[in-house]
This record gives structure tokens, C-alpha cells and sequence, in this order.
């Protein structure tokens, strides 16, 4: 549906109804103003009568609980208003970790652990804002811990307090290996509450597999998800790395370009080819394959990827050390022996420990 209106739409929404509209044109800007009531978007409250801007991608929400009267001004590719949610049970949940938050404070406890878990498209970012969104209004500040590897988003900036807990974001990746992560990514941050998004098969395996103290709680999607093809996907993955370097339209950055010796630099790379059993020496156990450091000499295959800036020390350091920031390799020089890289911060770079990722972003800024 394609809703060519460059004129201004009024939407008069009733209690607990919500307003869905999406921006795909790159062009275009679509501008939302709050003319009365209370309405918020993915849980920020929308402050009446200033105007919100959105742009190319944009999918939006603008849900009321009380009723609202809100202006659209721009083309949206669709805009409709719908009338079932999830939203109460979204808000239940928060109240719930609301609850545990309380207790916290008062038995001078840690806050509630929860993650988010689902497959792609259920709105696992979405419900994670919510609730972040909820527990930031009650004036608590959790930690955001994003380790969806695929889409992910810039933490909530903030102060710990111990008792607002942690809201953990996941990848749709749930199947096998993705499961097996999951399962383990669950323990190691020692989560109380385990919310699953649509599915109840894995709804079910968590159940079974974690702990009786882990509480799990199946989660209704909304019906406004908006489905991502893969070539949005990677369009999406290039847009934030791309805003890692230039920023975005209202908030440029200039990053820098300089050449560093082959020399200067040590690359590697993490995770190795499993080798079988049988090709090991008798007696001998195979390292974690998954966590094993390969040595990179600079060649073209490391071209436009992105690699993180170390801060380990030496090479036994660089698994659990903390990364400085990323850089991309833009050129490779073999006779001069140089790679040249796009960097946030100019030369020289604060680390000579590079890890390499598979990510490729090709700078055509
Ligand atoms: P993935 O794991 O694949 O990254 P996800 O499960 O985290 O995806 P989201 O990123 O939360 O899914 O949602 C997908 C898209 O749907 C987002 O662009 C989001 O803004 C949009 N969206 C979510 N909820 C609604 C809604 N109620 N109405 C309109 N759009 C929505």
C-alpha cells in the first residue's frame, strides 16, 4: 500500500490502540506531532506538540493508553491504526521486573537479570527499548547489554544502579549452535527471567534445559514487526558501520585515513578450523578450535574488512581483552608494505594488536 500524501493527517486514536507507519523512501522525511492526549513510541512519551522526524527505514509505533489526537506530515509508505497489542502483557513484564527491582533495593540485592530470546522479526530489540524505556521513567537505570551480533543497537548510556538490573538483546539465531549460545550466553550472565518472543518450541527447550529458578515467560509478537529481508539486513549491518566512522546526518563524524607499516601491526584472527581426533598426536587434546588465535600476514584478503583495535598486551591476552575501538584496511600496498586505514581517531593508533572479522564494509564516503 502506498499512501502518496504530502499533506498533514490527523489520527485520533482510541485507548490502547497504536499507530503503525513505515518511511522507505530515501528521500522522504515523515514529521509526527502530538496535538493531545498521552502516546509514546517503543516507550518514550512523546512530549506534546514538538515535532518528530523520521527518515528512510523508519518503522514506527505510536501507541496510546489513554487516547491521543497526533499528526503525520510526509509520505509514509503505509500508515494504519491497529487495535490489538501485546503492549499490556509488554507492561506487565515490566511490572514484574519492576517488583524484583523493589526487592532488590530493599534486601540491598542485585536487580533482575532478563533476556530477550526469539527468532529474527519478533521485536526482541523493540521489546528490549520497551522495558528499558518503562524502567528508565520509574527513574531506574539498567544496563542494556546488546548480543544480537546481527542488528545491533548503541547501549544505553548511564550509571549502574545494582538494584535496576540488566535487560539482555539476543540474535534470532536459535536453532543448534545458536542455541547452544543461548543456553550459555543465559549462565554466564546468571539471568533470573528468560522472556521468549513467538515461539513456543523454544519457549519449551528453555524450560527443560535451564535451571527451576530461571523464570521463563512466553511473549505474544506484535503484528506491527515489520519482517527485514535479507538484503535490508545487510543494507542495515553496512548503514551502522558506515555511522561508526561518518555519524549520522545531524551528528557527522570525520574520521581519519593513514597508512601503517606491515610491520607495525600484528593481525589475527579468532577460530580455527576444527581438527579431527585422528589427526592429532596420541594423547593429545585439540585446543578450542572456536577460541584459537591465528596469526594474519597482511595480504589482500584482509581488504575493507573491519578490525577491532586490542588492548591486550601480548597474544595470551587478546581473547579477554577489552577492544579500543574498530578500524577498516581501505587499501593494501604490497610494495610499499603498508595497509591503509579508515579510523575514529587519528594516527597513532592505540594499539598494535589488530583482530580481524569477517565484516567487510567498502568506504565510498
Ligand atoms: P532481529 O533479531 O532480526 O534483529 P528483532 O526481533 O529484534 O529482529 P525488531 O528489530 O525489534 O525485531 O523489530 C523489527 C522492525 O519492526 C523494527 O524496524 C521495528 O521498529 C519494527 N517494529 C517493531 N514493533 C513494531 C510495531 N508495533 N509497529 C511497527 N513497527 C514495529
Amino acid at each position: 500500500m502506498s499512501v502518496d500524501k504530502k499533506v498533514l493527517q490527523e489520527f485520533t486514536l482510541e485507548r490502547d490502540n497504536e499507530l503503525r507507519f513505515e518511511v522507505e523512501s530515501k528521500t522522504e522525511k515523515v514529521y509526527l506531532t502530538l496535538k493531545s492526549g498521552t502516546a509514546e513510541v517503543f516507550g518514550t512519551e512523546l512530549v506534546k506538540a514538538k515535532t518528530y522526524e523520521f527518515t528512510a527505514g523508519a518503522k514506527v509505533a505510536v501507541f496510546t493508553w489513554h487516547g491521543c489526537v497526533v499528526e503525520v506530515k510526509g509520505k509514509t509508505d503505509v500508515i494504519y491504526t491497529a487495535k490489538e497489542t501485546p503492549m499490556v502483557l509488554y507492561s506487565n513484564c515490566h511490572a514484574a521486573l519492576e517488583v524484583m527491582r523493589v526487592e532488590a533495593d530493599r534486601e540491598n540485592k542485585r536487580g533482575p537479570i532478563a533476556m530477550l530470546v526469539g527468532p529474527c522479526d519478533v521485536g526482541k530489540s523493540t521489546v528490549c527499548r520497551i522495558l528499558l524505556n518503562y524502567a528508565v521513567r520509574m527513574g531506574r537505570r539498567p544496563i542494556y547489554v546488546d548480543l544480537d551480533v546481527g542488528q545491533g543497537h548503541i547501549s544505553i548510556p548511564g550509571t549502574i544502579a545494582r538494584a535496576s538490573g540488566v535487560i539482555i538483546n539476543t540474535c534470532g539465531w536459535i536453532k543448534n549452535a545458536g542455541y547452544k549460545q543461548l543456553i550459555s550466553n543465559a549462565k554466564a550472565f546468571e539471568v533470573d527471567a528468560i522472556f521468549v518472543l513467538d515461539q513456543e518450541r523454544l519457549y519449551n527447550e528453555l524450560v527443560r534445559d535451564m535451571p527451576n529458578f530461571v523464570k521463563i515467560i512466553f511473549m505474544a509478537k506484535s503484528g506491527g514487526v515489520v519482517e527485514r529481508s535479507k538484503s535490508l539486513r545487510v543494507e542495515a549491518r553496512d548503514q551502522r558501520i558506515r555511522e561508526y566512522f561518518y555519524g549520522t546526518p545531524k551528528n557527522s563524524l570525520y574520521p581519519h585515513s593513514f597508512d601503517v607499516k606491515f610491520s607495525d601491526v600484528k593481525i589475527y584472527k579468532v577460530g580455527a578450523p576444527a581438527l579431527p581426533d585422528s589427526c592429532l598426536p596420541l594423547g593429545m587434546k585439540a585446543d578450542d578450535h572456536l577460541t584459537k588465535l591465528v596469526p594474519i600476514t597482511p595480504n589482500a584478503g584482509i581488504l575493507h574488512h573491519i578490525m577491532a583495535v586490542s588492548f591486550a598486551e601480548n597474544e595470551d591476552d587478546i581473547i579477554t581483552s577489552h577492544v579500543a575501538g574498530f578500524v577498516c584496511v581501505t587499501n593494501l600496498d604490497t610494495e610499499r608494505q603498508m595497509i591503509t586505514l579508515l579510523s575514529p581517531q587519528p594516527k597513532p593508533l592505540p594499539n598494535n594488536i589488530l583482530v580481524m572479522s569477517d565484516l567487510q564494509f567498502m568506504d565510498t564516503h
